[in-house]
């Protein structure tokens, strides 16, 4: 789930979006006492020990993003440091960094994971409480970098997997790259907030019809969870 093979992943606190289905609430706040501040070269150091079991470092939320010159900072030091120079540095994203951060951070990055939430503005808006222009402006930046190892869509029962929309974010998707690989993920109420607790998980039988329509719209390197 967060990125290729063995993973150090750092979970930075805060994010721009306020998901009904998010499993982290606790990550949106920007300040939290269950998050702790460390440097760059704390963090480093807390790595070195793991990296002989590890094939890179995943830097998730909260968002990611929005600690865009920390990342930089990061990653920068893994690539200056003999030991841990091979390991490779990936974003895991909601999508919502302006081009000018992205294009400040994917020097430093070998691959980006973004979420999809949905193709539709207003049905976005309903999972997220945030549009998402800028999510549907980083997934063809990322495209065309060569940095966009994954799109990944959470699938909620009646609210983004009708097959109508689902055959229009393919579209959209191999429009952008028609390798592009996509991670579909059921919805899973664990741990979600009230508000989205009493949604539907997908069936056996509805992620089926998810990896049927999206492989009959074109998607060739599709992974459903
Ligand atoms: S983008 Fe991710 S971390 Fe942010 S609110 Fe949504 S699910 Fe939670």
């Amino acid at each position: 789930m967060d990125g290729p093979g063995n993973r150090f992943v750092v979970f930075l606190q805060g994010c721009g979006f306020d998901c009904l289905a998010c499993h982290n609430p606790h990550t949106i706040p920007r300040a939290t006492p269950r998050a702790r501040s460390i440097t760059v070269a704390d963090l480093v150091e807390e790595i070195r020990p793991a990296a002989p079991f590890l094939s890179g470092v995943t830097v998730s939320g909260g968002e990611a993003t929005l600690q865009a010159p920390f990342v930089r900072a990061l990653f920068t030091a893994l690539r200056a440091d003999d030991d841990l120079s091979r390991l490779t540095t990936f974003v895991d994203t909601n999508g919502s960094a302006p081009r000018a951060v992205w294009d400040d951070l994917l020097p430093v990055t070998d691959g980006v994971m973004v979420d999809l939430k949905a193709l539709d503005p207003q049905v976005h808006t309903y999972l997220t409480g945030h549009a998402n222009d800028l999510v549907l402006e980083s997934i063809p930046h990322l495209a065309r970098a060569r940095k966009l190892h994954e799109v990944r869509l959470l699938l909620v029962p009646g609210v983004n997997d009708s097959p109508e929309q689902l055959g229009r974010t393919a579209a959209w998707l191999l429009s952008v790259d028609p390798e592009l690989r996509v991670k579909v993920i059921g919805f899973r109420a664990h741990g979600v907030r009230a508000a989205a607790r009493g949604w539907a998980e997908p069936t056996p039988e509805q992620r089926e019809d998810y990896r049927a329509l999206l492989t009959a719209a074109g998607v060739r390197d599709l992974v459903v969870v």
